[in-house]
């Protein structure tokens, strides 16, 4: 009987380790001059082979026909939507997550591993990097989409304990009334597979000329609802402008009405590791469950993000998630385990990355990563209020910068900013992505990325510029 291609890879397996680091390192070192995005639309394609010849055969044709056409989207030029880099130290936790494959759910000894009590050292380390008090729990999701689904979900069985119903157990049968100004699309999602419907939400008009929300507005749409429970989604952190509602009043809001207040602060949570900064969530440590993303300002790889919730609601989220009448996964009232508490039953060991990198860099390494990029934000900003093309759409808040045409520039800014963006594109050095703010078309830049510096703006700025004037139309 021939040697099975699966021994064969296991004998040669520390080649192949070292083929990977190889082919690892070779993007990682050149993050700053790979084309930054997508060059094609389409990719050779192979059929499953008949004879499986071993882990080299995928690694030549990845070699040979995809390494190219993988960008750079976590080198220090890609400022599309809220995109974060892997730090070195997450990218060694990241890699012996595979390594170990541990079974994420218990911590029962016997039914599971440690994996799970590393995942609360790594949620641990994060409220301590964060300010938040011990008064919250929390573990891993896939990302922000899927904490703010989380987070809502519990808000939903809560709202429904208000009237003494499990909705968990019953199903939804009365309209949930939720609050908001400006909330990410992804929680909109959620209360669309919460089966509360996009519809119940109530948009509360923002202060002038800004994302946050109008205290004095939220206030009447409270008054409206004459004490009815209600939720209310709070952006800690806009992807445009990087607004912040007032915690500080929210929070003493919660003193006089009924509701749970969910914080969606994806990325601008990481604002507490700023002092300069901080004073915007002053107020978030009172909220009932907030959202915080791995994969962005964390600079863990993708698939990461964190849902926290008030240790005090444990019962509510365990009624949401438990995992019941399965014998073989134990009983879900007993014994702590994560497929009682989030949505997914397997995970992958996502904590590890989380862990690895804020055990490598503490509180003094985020804190210099984010007040450089705010620094870089505020840098891009400057330069490009001062050119002759580009105006700020609003002021740099924190860490994104979202800006359009000077006025009289044109009369086509969306075409215009389109043309740019497409010359960016081509050009490969710059990755920008589109928005529209208050009914204006424009461009935005996130600095998130550990590893971006001035000389990256200013490339940043020499691009811009030098695509304006590519897009100029031919003088009549
Ligand atoms: C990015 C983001 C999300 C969604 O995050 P995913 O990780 O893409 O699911 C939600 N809310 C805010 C404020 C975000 O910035």
């Amino acid at each position: 009987m021939p040697v099975s291609s699966f021994q064969n890879d296991l004998i040669n397996l520390p080649s192949l380790l070292d083929a990977i680091q190889q082919l690892a390192l070779t993007h990682i070192q050149n993050l700053s001059t790979i084309h930054i995005s997508p060059k094609t639309s389409n990719i050779p394609s192979a059929n499953l082979p008949e004879m499986g010849q071993g882990a080299t055969f995928p690694l030549h044709w990845f070699t040979e026909h995809y390494q190219a056409l993988m960008t750079a989207s976590a080198g220090p030029r890609y400022l599309g939507f809220v995109t974060g880099g892997t730090t070195p130290a997450a990218l060694a936790g990241d890699w012996l997550v595979s390594a170990f494959d541990q079974n994420t759910q218990s911590i029962t000894p016997g039914s599971g591993d440690c994996s799970a009590l590393l995942e609360q050292e790594a949620i641990r380390l994060l409220t301590q990097l964060l300010n938040l008090p011990d008064a919250f729990m929390g573990g891993f999701v896939t990302g922000a989409t899927m904490s703010n689904f989380t987070g809502l979900a519990v808000a939903r069985q809560w709202f429904g304990a208000e009237y003494g119903l499990d909705i968990a157990t019953e199903g939804l049968r009365q309209d949930v009334p939720v609050l908001s100004a400006t909330p990410h699309s992804s929680a909109v999602k959620a209360l669309a597979m919460l089966g509360i419907g996009r519809n119940s939400l109530r948009f509360v008009p923002t202060l002038p000329n800004r994302e946050a929300i109008d205290p004095a507005e939220l206030e009447l749409a409270i008054e409206e609802l004459k004490g009815e429970p209600f939720i209310l989604i709070s952006s800690g952190g806009t992807v445009d402008t990087v607004d912040f509602d007032d915690m500080a009043f929210i929070g003493d809001l919660k003193k006089r009405y009924r509701f749970w207040w969910h914080v969606d602060a994806a990325f601008g949570g990481f604002a507490a590791c700023s002092p300069a900064y901080a004073h915007l969530l002053n107020g978030w440590e009172l909220a009932d469950s907030i959202t915080i993303d791995g994969h962005k300002w964390l600079n863990v790889p993708y698939d990461s993000a964190v849902i926290l919730t008030r240790t005090e609601h444990a019962h509510l989220q365990r009624d949401t998630f438990k995992n019941a009448n399965a014998p073989y996964l134990g009983d879900p009232l007993q014994n702590f385990s994560y497929l009682n508490f989030v949505p997914e039953n397997s995970r992958r060991f996502r904590a590890l990355p989380a862990w690895f990198t804020l055990m490598a860099y503490g509180r003094d390494g985020y804190r210099a990563l984010v007040e450089n990029s705010i620094t870089r934000a505020q840098q891009l900003g400057r330069l490009l209020d001062e050119s002759a093309v580009f105006s700020l759409a609003a002021p740099v808040r924190l860490n994104v910068v979202c800006f359009t045409l000077k006025a009289g520039q044109t009369n086509d800014i969306n075409t215009r900013l389109n043309d740019i963006l497409t010359h960016l594109k081509q050009r490969g050095r710059v990755f920008l992505t589109p928005t529209a703010y208050k009914g204006i078309p424009c461009l935005r830049a996130a600095f998130v990325n550990w590893q971006t510096t001035d000389a990256d703006v200013q490339i940043v700025v020499d691009e811009l510029l030098t695509a304006w004037q590519a897009v100029q139309p031919v003088d009549q």
